[in-house]
Parts: structure tokens; C-alpha cells; sequence
């Protein structure tokens, strides 16, 4: 047996994410929603399973963070606060002719990428240091000229007939009450972070905690994006993993440090090569921040952000303090000062997460059987922590006592994790399914279980097979999950 390249493309794991149960297109019997999706039951129990990852990772290997689970509504002034309102816009751009809309960090990027294919990286590399110039100053003019400058076109009409460009806020907004007069406008947070902020002090009170200490939750967000594409990379509903981290003013670069690492070892936990990881440090910085930058991951079209780390300083405490007049002070006994905290933020798309987890565990395999001919198998490698199951129990007949002794076996270990169990069809195809859905274990009951009590089991990635007695098997799964 030998392993071909992946050809990871991002359609054949749109595909087989779709057949298999784990996303499909939000109502699709209506055509879908565009860049809205549902997860399947395979999807679900793997979304669940990265995000336990996330939640244990910080709430209990850390005695300093705690969690939260707040609200996706929230009074409005906390967005007029947080900066949300005036600033949270992407610049745009529209086509005249094809009245294609485009971000224009995208539509410039898109042009120094076709730089980059034909074999000039230094004229790509000097467009993208422009373009980051000129958007650090909010220089529209310039990023106009910029685009004319280089006749990007678009790639639709082919022509560079272009409007002005201008912001779009991508929060999207409703009514709360029934009653239209009495309606104020609300927002969908478009991140979860604002939460955490506002109830710095009642969590800081009630769970008795001192800086330095962490808050993470995890929710659902909400952006009215306007280049939507990618799959599940850029979603209008989607969800976030945040953890925003409580500090003393002036100790900022060394928990910065701290947490990049914390972070980027975390990732490659879930046994990723390094390689596939970068650090992009952020040139223009958000308005709440002193030092930024982005996890990025090559996903099958490129390096792209997975998970930001921000140094907000005390930007949305101090703002909170100043819109609703209430003190968000924290008085440290060790220097007998009071103070509001610094924060740094870790902030990961769950969405984005389960993307990279499949294209890291996606593989089109080839497989050179021992008579010279050659088979093909879809296999997802996912970590056994996060895989949606852990062990396939497959008794090889439907009779002879088979079954009552892999219920046996199912009903002792699906206390401890998710078994799947089948009778139907032949071994090989049973083994197939379960190799499409990532299931790092399939146990075969035979009709020497019943001499000696021993079970066939079966590993995913090496597709080996071992016999080993049946009151193994639980340990043996267990220990996988736990590595
Ligand atoms: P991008 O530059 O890709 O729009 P961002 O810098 O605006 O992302 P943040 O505001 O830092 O993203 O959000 C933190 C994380 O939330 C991102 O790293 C990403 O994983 C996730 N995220 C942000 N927007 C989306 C989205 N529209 N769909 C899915 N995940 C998202």
C-alpha cells in the first residue's frame, strides 16, 4: 500500500462533506442561503467535539480562565462602545458593468496573485505593501488610484470601470419589541467578545478571580460579508471560540508572546505538520488594538486566516466605562492599586477550525493490493480525540449469536464514547464507510469471538488488523481518544 498526494481540493471536500453528513447547504430544498450552512450528524458531533477540545483546553487545563455563555443580543450602546457602529465596515468596490461588488483588499490581493503566477513576486510583493499603506490610513483615493494605477479589471466584465469606493457595515441589525414605534434597533453581535467585556466585573466578583485571569466562551456571530465564498471560510452566520485574557497595563507584549505560543502549540496538537502553519503579523491594526496578528493555515486555496490574536490594551473596558458611567476598575491587592486591565484576545472561527480539520484529514488513497492491482479509498485521517466516532462495532453475520455479542461490546463502551454499530452488507464496504466518516477503529466480531473471546480490530490510518481479546478493546479506544 502506498499513499498518493492529496489532491485536497476544496470541491472534492465540499463533496464528500456533503454525501457523508457532515454540511449541507442551509434550506437547500429553497436553493440554500447564500454562505449560511447546516451541519449534518456526523458534522454536528465533530463540530462538538473541536469545540469541547477548544472549552477543556482553556477552562480546564487553565485554573485562571472560566466561561461564559452570554447573550447574542445586546443593549445597543455596547456596539456604539465596542466601536462596532462607526468602524466595523469593509471597503468596496462595485463594477459598473457587471455590477459585480468586490472587498477591495480582495480584488487588489486577486491581482498581486496573478503577479505572483507569472513569475513576479516583486511587483506582487510591492502592491500588497501599498495596498496595506494606504488602507492603515483609510486612503480611498489612493486605493482608487491604486486599482487604475494597475488596470485591475473585473473578472466578469473584464473592464476597470469602477465607482468610488466606500464603507459597508457589516453588522446586521432587527427590531426589538413588537410594536414599531416603540422599537429600537438591535444587532446581531458580530463577535462574541463584547459579552465577555461587559460582564468583566460580575465574573471577576462572583468567580473570585485575579489578574492575571481569563474569560472564553463560545457562540454563535453574525456578518453581513460581502464576499462570501469558500465554503464554510467565510460565513454570514457562523461561530467563534474567544478567550479574552485580563492583564496588568504594561506586562501586554510578554502575554502576547504567551499566548501566540499557547496557541499555535494547541493547534498542532490536533497532530498537523508545522508546515502548514504561519504567522501573519498585521500591518494595519484594528482600532482597539496595539499589536495584532493571524494564525493562517494552508487551506486547499492558500494560506488564510484561522485564529486572531489581538492586544486590545484597555480600549473596551475604558469605552464601557465612558458609555455606561460604571466603573470598570479592578483594584489589584498586591500593588494596592486600582486600574483597568489590559486584554489579550484569542479568538478562533469554530467554522474556519472544522474547514482546516478536513483538509488536514481529507486524502484520496491509492491502495496496492497484494495481487498487483490497485484500490481507492476516501479516507478522513481526524484525530481519534475529535472524530465523530470512535469505534465501529461490525458483527460479520447477521446470526449465530454474532449480534448479542457485539451489542455486548457496543453496550460497554458507548458509555465512554460514541460506537456505531451495523450489520448490514459486506466487511470491506462496512470498513469503507466508516474510513469516509474518519472512524479511527472497527472492531469485527467472528465466530472465534466465541471460542476465545477475541475480536478482530481494525486501525484507519494504516489499515492494519490485530486480534486482541474483546475486554481490551475499551482501553485501547480510550487511550487513543486521550493522547
Ligand atoms: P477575515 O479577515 O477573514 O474577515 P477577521 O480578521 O475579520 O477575519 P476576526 O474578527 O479576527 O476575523 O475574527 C476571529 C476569527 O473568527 C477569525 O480568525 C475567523 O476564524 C473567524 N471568522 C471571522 N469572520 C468569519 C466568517 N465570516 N465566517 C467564518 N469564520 C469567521
Amino acid at each position: 500500500m502506498s499513499k498518493t498526494p492529496t489532491d485536497n481540493t476544496l470541491q472534492a471536500i465540499i463533496s464528500h462533506a456533503k454525501e457523508y453528513g457532515f454540511v449541507f447547504p442551509s434550506s437547500e430544498i429553497y436553493d440554500g442561503l447564500s454562505a449560511v450552512y447546516d451541519y449534518g450528524p456526523y458534522g454536528a458531533q465533530l463540530k462538538k467535539n473541536i469545540r469541547d477540545y477548544w472549552w477543556n483546553s482553556m477552562t480546564q487545563m487553565n485554573e485562571n480562565i472560566v466561561g461564559v455563555d452570554t447573550a447574542i443580543f445586546m443593549h445597543p450602546t455596547t456596539w456604539k462602545a465596542s466601536g462596532h457602529v462607526d468602524s466595523f465596515s469593509d471597503p468596496l468596490i462595485d463594477n459598473k458593468d457587471s455590477k459585480k461588488r468586490y472587498r477591495v483588499d480582495h480584488l487588489i490581493e486577486g491581482h498581486a496573485d496573478k503577479l505572483i503566477q507569472n513569475g513576479d513576486q516583486a511587483a506582487a510583493d510591492k502592491l500588497i505593501a501599498d495596498m496595506d499603506a494606504l488602507l492603515a490610513n483609510d486612503d480611498y483615493v489612493g486605493l482608487k488610484k491604486l486599482i487604475d494605477d494597475h488596470k485591475i479589471h473585473c473578472s466578469v466584465s473584464g473592464t476597470g470601470n469602477w465607482t468610488e469606493i466606500r464603507q459597508f457595515n457589516l453588522m446586521f441589525s432587527t427590531e426589538l419589541g413588537s410594536v414599531t414605534d416603540e422599537a429600537s434597533t438591535i444587532y446581531l453581535r458580530p463577535e462574541t467578545a463584547q459579552g465577555i467585556f461587559v460582564n468583566f466585573l460580575n465574573v471577576q466578583k462572583t468567580a473570585r478571580m485575579k489578574i492575571p485571569f481569563g474569560i472564553a466562551q463560545t457562540g454563535k456571530a453574525f456578518r453581513n460579508e460581502i464576499v462570501a465564498r469558500q465554503f464554510i471560510f467565510r460565513m454570514r452566520e457562523f461561530e467563534q471560540m474567544e478567550m479574552q485574557f485580563f492583564i496588568k497595563p504594561g506586562t501586554q507584549k510578554e502575554w502576547y508572546e504567551h499566548w501566540k505560543n499557547e496557541r499555535m502549540k494547541w493547534h498542532l496538537s490536533l497532530g498537523i505538520a508545522p508546515n502548514k502553519y504561519r504567522f501573519h503579523d498585521h500591518v494595519k491594526l484594528a482600532h482597539y488594538a496595539d499589536a495584532a496578528l493571524d494564525i493562517e493555515y494552508e487551506f486547499p486555496f492558500g494560506f488564510k486566516e484561522v485564529e486572531g490574536i489581538h492586544s486590545r490594551t484597555d480600549f473596551d473596558l475604558s469605552r464601557h466605562q465612558e458609555f455606561s458611567k460604571k466603573k470598570m476598575q479592578y483594584f489589584d491587592t498586591e500593588i494596592n492599586q486600582h486600574y483597568i486591565p489590559y486584554v489579550i484576545e484569542t479568538s478562533v472561527g469554530l467554522d474556519r477550525m472544522f474547514l482546516l480539520i478536513l483538509s488536514h484529514a481529507y486524502e484520496e488513497e491509492t491502495i496496492h493490493k497484494e495481487d498487483g492491482t490497485t484500490d481507492m479509498r476516501v479516507v478522513l485521517h481526524l484525530p481519534a480525540r475529535i472524530a465523530p466516532n470512535k469505534l465501529a462495532i461490525l458483527p460479520l453475520t447477521k446470526k449465530d449469536g454474532l449480534p448479542e455479542l457485539a451489542k455486548e461490546l457496543m453496550d460497554e463502551c458507548k458509555k465512554s464514547f460514541h460506537c456505531f454499530y451495523e450489520e448490514k452488507d459486506a466487511i470491506g464496504k462496512r470498513y469503507r464507510r466508516q474510513d469516509a466518516i474518519g472512524t479511527p477503529f472497527c472492531v469485527t466480531i467472528d465466530h472465534q469471538t466465541k471460542e476465545d473471546g477475541t475480536v478482530t480490530i481494525r486501525h484507519r490510518d494504516a489499515m492494519t488488523q490485530e486480534r486482541i481479546p474483546m475486554s481490551q478493546v475499551k482501553a485501547l479506544v480510550q487511550e487513543a481518544i486521550n493522547n
